[in-house]
């Protein structure tokens, strides 16, 4: 183990920072890949660098699951089986990975050749049951996936097309974003520009006044599309005009919601949508740093990302004094290491200031108080991805694209019981029901629309009668659920909602940061408690992960209370218990103390 040798790449990381320590990720990342885990001696080394104790490093390193701290496969093989998975047979495809490999889950072959790993959300749920193999998208995970992969026969590197990766349907006739899409191997420099690209950067920093900019934006009626869908532009004239600090603009490319996987498919496909759109936000808000905080599980899309950083670089787009124009901007990517609640926006500043993802109290809100303590603002892939369209083609023809109050289409990922799952881009005043019978093709033949959770796995589930709703932000909050971040998971007559529930109790008992009394220890008795508790929980922690584990259990009992009285009396307690023994998630989280929800209490339920 050679540490001394990777300190020249060491410093040069450290140095793209503002601060030192925000350099802990990556750099714990550059001691994995080049160990293959994260020794106590990679600990003192990095904690050295980065002058931090080492009892830090190690509790960083503790926090992410995709740090290792023990030697692990030549290949590791990571199975998701949250919802989207599960539906479509994640329990049965792990099963038949143990008895193929005469592994359980977290353990290596004999042979050392590969470790199997089982875990939430990949945001592959496109091809579900979806696993990923070193850093390598595979699904979905069937016989002859399995076989290939035990053969050796999948081993691509990040970049190259995958021969198990099964194109699922992707949109490319939308008018905002999905043109693009059809260019499977990414759209680069000279097709983007071939298509209008960068028209609109070269007028936000030519003709127009960061003013006219943040107006513009406004009246194109563009909401976060992240999931909080808040108004851009508004959230843009947060940022103090006099304050002497530099401002940030954070990309939060840490998609993590099960059900999701719009931004992927931007990061690979359209990246110079995405950078284009930061460049005119970020001179409107004045920033001159730009941090794009992507996902740790995803490869692929942060490796084409940078391609594009490069072109942009290269093309006189990045750097100092950006096409002549006198505006500087530099961007950093910057990676995270497998823990959902980094998407939370202050989380996620936490994470790249070196810590663990604990989310913060608000006020203050990150405009004022935000990266380093300075005025930042965080904009989802999508949200920035539709402002080049803005400012080329009009707010007027973006805002007609949608409803009253929110503009524009959205990339709806649908997933579930679906003939053809995919991502569609559509208006935003779709109807759910279009959504899923016409796009989709419906639910599998022979079978019955039971459910539809219609935006991430955190919204509140609607029943079967309840989708003749339109999809915007605010048609989604007046039928009692939310549009979330556009992940449509559908669930037919086949699925239980009791098992749906337990995968998502599982997911945020998992994913939890642990911070606060409400969501680390709830009390679960039987069918009313849970929802006493979960009234209890809502609004009332830090971040609004809480809220989150608390929706799908109010809307999962209210609508289908039956179906769970029914689950209790015929299997009774023991079954349950049985089936949460068996959750290696939720033995962890328990054993760690960071569950939403203890044993006892879940098994009651
Ligand atoms: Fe952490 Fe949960 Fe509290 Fe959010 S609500 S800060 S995830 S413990």
């Amino acid at each position: 183990m050679n540490l001394a040798a990777l300190e020249p790449r060491a410093r040069e990381i450290i140095g793209r920072y503002d601060e030192p320590r925000a350099a802990m990720l990556p750099l714990l990342w550059l001691a994995q890949s080049h160990i293959g885990h994260i020794p106590p001696e990679a600990e003192r080394w990095v904690g050295g660098l980065l002058g931090v104790a080492v009892s830090h490093v190690r509790e960083v390193v503790s926090f992410y699951s995709m740090f290792r701290t023990r030697p692990a496969g030549r290949h590791e093989l990571r199975v998701c089986t949250s919802l989207p998975c599960m539906l479509r047979g994640a329990e049965n495809v792990l099963a038949q990975l143990e008895a193929r490999f005469h592994v359980r889950p977290g353990e290596t072959t004999s042979d050392g050749e590969l470790t199997l790993t089982e875990v939430e959300c990949l945001c592959a749920c496109e091809i579900a049951p979806a696993g990923q193999l070193d850093e390598q998208f595979v699904g979905p995970l069937d016989d002859d996936t399995i076989e290939a992969i035990a053969g050796g026969a999948i081993r691509p590197p990040a970049d190259s097309p995958s021969i198990v990766e099964r194109q699922p349907f992707v949109s490319t006739d939308g008018p905002v974003i999905s043109p693009r899409f059809r260019n499977v191997d990414g759209t680069w420099w000279d097709a983007y520009v071939a298509d209008g690209g960068y028209v609109a950067a070269a007028k936000a920093l030519s003709s127009m006044t960061p003013s006219q900019v943040v107006d513009e934006v406004s009246k194109a009626n563009l909401r976060g599309l992240g999931g909080a869908g808040f108004p851009t532009g508004r959230k843009w004239s947060f940022i103090p005009k006099g304050s002497p600090k530099p401002k940030y603009l954070v990309v939060n490319a840490d998609e993590g919601e099960p059900g999701t996987f719009k931004d992927r498919y931007i990061l690979e496909r359209d990246p110079h949508a995405l950078l284009e759109g930061m460049i005119i936000a970020a001179s409107a808000i004045g920033s001159h740093k730009a941090y794009v905080y992507i996902r740790g599980e995803y490869f692929r899309p942060a490796e084409r990302f940078a391609r594009a950083v490069a072109e942009a670089y290269e093309r006189g787009w990045l750097g100092k004094n950006v096409q002549g124009s006198g505006f500087d901007l530099d961007v950093v990517i910057h990676r995270g290491a497998g823990a959902y609640i980094c998407g939370e926006e202050t989380a996620l500043l936490t994470s790249i200031e070196g810590g663990k993802g604990f989310p913060k109290l608000k006020p203050p809100f990150p405009a004022i108080s935000g990266l380093f303590q300075c005025p930042t603002i965080v904009n989802n892939v999508e949200t920035l991805a539709c402002v080049p369209f803005i400012l080329r083609e009009g707010a007027d023809r973006f805002a007609a694209l949608g409803t009253p109050k929110q503009g524009g289409t959205r990339l709806f990922s649908v997933c579930g019981h679906v003939n053809r799952p995919g991502l569609y881009e559509a208006p935003v005043g779709i109807t759910l029901r279009e959504l899923i019978d016409r796009h989709a093709q419906g639910v599998r033949r022979g079978h019955s629309l039971k459910a539809v959770i219609p935006g991430g796995m955190s919204a509140k589930v609607l029943a079967a009668e309840e989708i003749d709703v339109a999809m915007d932000f605010d048609s989604l909050l007046a039928a009692g659920t939310m549009a979330g971040s556009g992940g449509v998971i559908v669930m037919d007559d086949s699925a239980s909602m009791v098992e749906a529930l337990q995968s998502a109790a599982k997911f945020f008992a998992h994913e939890s940061c642990g911070q606060c009394s409400p969501c680390g220890e709830g009390r679960l008795q039987d069918l009313d408690d849970l929802l006493s508790i979960a009234r209890a929980m809502e609004g009332k922690t830090i971040c609004v992960f809480a809220d989150a584990a608390a929706w799908p259990v109010q809307s999962y009992i209210t609508k289908f209370r039956a179906e769970f009285e029914e689950h209790i009396t015929i299997h009774g307690i023991a079954d349950c218990r049985l089936q949460i023994a068996d959750c290696r998630p939720i033995q962890s989280a328990i054993s760690n103390q960071q569950s939403a929800i203890s044993r006892s209490q879940i098994c009651r339920t």
